[in-house]
């Protein structure tokens, strides 16, 4: 590991594109970042319940930068790390607990919606720096860095590399690469941008083995995963126009299959899988009457805004959130908001491909 001179910018990074006052307003969040590193010593970095890739990837890659630079650090979570993701370098240090310790000088919140997202007692009376790229994140922390453009918040943690001087290790280019095939789907997603692969580039250069990590990362299932595959898509129904589908995974199929709560990670991404189908909904029950849910969509339709309407959050094409009631009561309700999400996009396009047509859209689901 390399630690860097004390100036700041060592090198030139990769500037978010747009205009001029957006740059000068990540640059200040990011400023503020790079100057709390350097005045402090004893750090915990945190991310949402139930981490997922890039969770993990950033706060084990920010884990990995903090120790360059000789810093004290922690990783700290309140639920373990899944098994796809216990071969990142770091992993096996990460801490599962439900409460913050009141001695570490700052605290990194990594790609949370609000402080309640970490599930951690006394977080909010610590030093909070809120690192995330969703556009619709609370501004929580003492300090927020923000950027939306980022594909995810992995390409911010590479950009904190360039801004602090800190080399991209081995450790840390397959912390963020896994960070940024997870929340970009292997480069499918319209998150995925040019800068996304300039980064992954340099990432493979500095010894990632892309086949490896998507290996270790989308093929290292157990068996009881496909079992429970197929009673879950055993349950998958379209609505009349074919464009939503919605999907269920009863607590009695989890068991059946033997299956752990990862098992069904990506389960959701199955029926868009087909041509017409433009919104998803899978209901994963995990009480009887509350159901977590998961949303994905194609190109404009919203799942974000629906997923909000129930206290969840997320990106435009994938979302989360949670329902009560019943079965039926709970389906019905989503499948009809994302008709709405559907249906307002579609009218969004008639908008752009007919410039004569000057009406409102519809008000958002
Ligand atoms: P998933 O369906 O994989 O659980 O989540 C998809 C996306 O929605 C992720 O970006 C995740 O962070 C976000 N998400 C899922 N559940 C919630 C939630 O309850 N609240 C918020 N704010 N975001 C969520
Ligand atoms: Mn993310």
């Amino acid at each position: 590991m390399e630690r860097g001179d004390r100036s700041f910018p060592r090198r030139p990074f990769l500037p978010s594109p747009g205009l001029l006052s957006p740059f000068v307003l990540w640059f200040t969040m990011l400023s503020q970042v790079v100057e709390l590193i350097e005045a402090k010593r004893r750090f915990a970095i945190t991310s949402h319940i139930r981490p997922d890739g890039d969770s993990l990837g950033s706060s084990l890659g920010l884990y990995w930068l903090l120790r360059a630079l000789d810093k004290e650090v922690e990783v700290i979570m309140r639920d373990p790390v899944p098994h796809a993701y216990q071969q990142l370098p770091g992993a096996h240090a990460v801490r599962v607990t439900p409460i913050v310790d009141p001695s570490y000088h700052a605290v990194f919140v990594i790609e949370c919606s609000d402080i309640t997202r970490p599930g951690l007692i006394d977080l909010e009376k610590q030093f909070v720096v809120n690192i995330d790229h969703h556009s619709t994140t609370a501004l929580f922390g003492k300090i927020n860095w923000i950027d939306s453009t980022a594909s995810a918040v992995g390409e911010m943690i590479y950009n904190l590399c360039k801004a602090t001087g800190v080399r991209v290790t081995k450790e840390i280019a397959e912390c963020v690469y896994t960070a940024l095939i997870t929340d970009t789907g292997s480069f499918h997603y319209s998150n995925t941008t040019e800068r996304t692969f300039k980064v992954a580039s340099e990432l493979v250069r500095t010894g990632v083995k892309p086949a490896k990590t998507a290996e270790a990362v989308f093929a290292s299932y157990p068996w009881s995963r496909i079992q429970l595959m197929g009673a879950v898509l055993s349950t998958a129904r379209r609505d009349s126009s074919g464009r939503v589908a919605c999907m269920r995974q009863t607590l009695e199929m989890q068991q059946k299959a033997k299956a752990s709560d990862e098992d069904a990670d990506g389960f959701v991404n199955y029926p868009l899988t087909v041509e017409e189908v433009e919104a998803v909904a899978m209901l994963k029950e995990c009480e009887i009457g509350i159901y977590r849910t998961s949303l994905r969509s194609k190109g404009d339709v919203n799942v974000a805004r629906v997923a909000e309407r129930f206290g969840g959050g997320g990106h435009r094409n994938a979302a989360g959130c949670t329902l009560t009631g019943s079965w039926e009561e709970a389906e019905r309700l989503i499948v009809g908001l994302l008709q709405d999400a559907v249906q307002r996009a579609n009218g969004m396009k008639d908008i752009t491909e007919d410039a004569l047509r000057d009406s409102e859209p519809e008000s958002v689901v």
